[in-house]
């Protein structure tokens, strides 16, 4: 059995030479062996190539940054199987995929974390500025080096670098460099000790060059102005150039008060020409740091309805009424708080935007808030859930409960009885959306 040795970690451009060339020779992913760093054999002569679906690529170039060695033989995996004709993103439950996808989730959120959380101190330089900045971060997956890209564009000036246990990035001028890795320092004097001692010695062994992309999916937001100097966002662009537009603004907004603790503005996503759209309450703590609406527990739970239900997510809709999270803090955890009246009214205005954008056949309200939102009176979900009303002519309105409400319920048999009534509820939804 051939073994695949990679230069390092993230050594993405070997790992799609070496796919290519075994793919072309014929070798199966369960007759090779992958590694990181060590030895391994050459590599199969390969004459041709074939192309692959953006989509399967950019999921790849997510998952290839986690810290798990199974990724290597799993991408392999969703590679060998495309070039073999099979659609694999389309299968709606497929372990490879969904395995793939839940490491391009971690990685996606764990970058962002990076991006937004790692803080610099200033080495050098005196009180008017001048110096380098450095900064520290441990990640939990390999995001370094595409991280870096993004704060390099951001940030070319001044020089930083940023010192994680995996590697090193340095930044001047916009010339980005990477280098070796530092054991964690106890706090910031550590810090500014440790590169009093090896600065030097970082920045002379580091090289140009990453062979990890950016992750294309995701744009860097622009920056609320009074935000701290460090630290982008990122957020998803709609398809539809208004809801670009009014996602956009939507990221400095200061209509209410939730916009200061939260890390950003969660706008909603879905195809502009949807006929279902389905508004929750407000983003979540995993929402609050990825970005995007439903991809925490209550999203997981919402997919599984749907597909149950017969739903394609991606050709629904997904919003929140309220657009950033709202959240006390105890100790390190961050506890949702139900937005109020008055914020819920301000961002009405988002939501309007939406709204008439979008233009859905049916809009399904999940849980009180939203129905409050949307209808602008207080709303009893168990007396007015399952009944399609006319929301605006030709357009019409339908509530269920929220599925955070399901993953609160203490009682299994509950839970199992309500998960099915909410999978009927979005049934009814599909069909009245399909004009059945
Ligand atoms: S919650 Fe809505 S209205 Fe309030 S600041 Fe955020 S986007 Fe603006």
């Amino acid at each position: 059995m051939p073994t695949v040795a990679l230069a390092r970690e993230t050594d993405w451009a070997g790992w799609r030479a070496a796919a290519r060339a075994l793919v072309l020779a014929g070798v199966a992913p369960d007759a090779v062996r992958w590694r990181a760093g060590g030895a391994g054999d050459a590599l199969p002569a390969a004459e041709g190539g074939f192309g692959l679906p953006r989509a399967l690529v950019d999921l790849a170039t997510l998952a290839f940054q986690a810290r798990d060695p199974d990724r290597f033989p799993l991408l392999y995996r969703l590679v060998w199987r495309a070039h073999a004709g099979e659609r694999v993103l389309d299968l709606a439950l497929d372990p490879d995929v969904d395995a793939a996808r839940a490491l391009a989730l971690a990685v996606r959120a764990e970058a962002h974390r990076m991006r937004t959380h790692v803080r610099f101190l200033r080495a050098g330089g005196d009180a008017g500025g001048g110096g380098r900045l450095i900064g520290w971060y441990a990640p939990a997956h390999f995001v370094l080096e595409a991280s870096a890209q993004l704060i390099a564009r951001r940030f070319p000036d001044p020089s930083w670098s940023i010192l994680t246990p995996d590697g090193s990035a340095h930044c001047d001028g916009g010339d980005l460099r990477f280098g070796p890795g530092v054991a964690p320092p106890a706090d910031d004097a550590a810090l500014a000790a440790l590169w009093g001692e090896r600065g030097g010695e970082l920045l002379a062994g580091a090289r140009p060059g990453t062979s990890v992309p950016e992750a294309e999916a995701l744009e860097e937001a622009p920056r609320p102005p009074d935000r701290p100097a460090l630290g982008p966002v990122v957020r998803h662009v709609p398809a539809d150039a208004a809801l670009a537009e009014a996602s956009a603004e939507a990221v400095r907004c200061r209509r209410c008060p939730l916009w200061e603790p939260a890390t950003q503005t969660v706008f909603g996503e879905g195809p502009p020409g949807a006929r279902l759209l389905l508004v929750g309450e407000q983003p979540g703590d995993q929402e609050d740091v990825i970005g995007r609406p439903f991809v925490g527990p209550a999203g997981q739970l919402l997919d599984q309805a749907l597909e149950e239900a017969g739903i394609d997510r991606r050709a629904v809709y997904i919003t929140n009424a309220v657009k950033h999270f709202k959240f006390v803090r105890r100790g390190k955890r961050r506890i949702h708080e139900r937005p109020d009246p008055a914020e819920m009214h301000a961002c009405a205005f988002w939501l309007d935007v939406e709204r008439v954008r979008i233009a859905p056949r049916l809009t399904v309200l999940m849980g009180a808030t939203a129905a409050r939102s949307v209808l602008g009176r207080p709303v009893t979900i168990t007396r007015e859930r399952g009944r399609p009303f006319e929301l605006a002519p030709g357009a019409t309105g339908f509530v269920t409960v929220h599925p955070s409400f399901l993953l609160r319920l203490p009682d299994e048999a509950a839970k199992a009885r309500e998960y099915r009534a909410f999978v009927a509820d979005l049934r009814e939804a599909a069909r009245i959306a399909g004009g059945g």
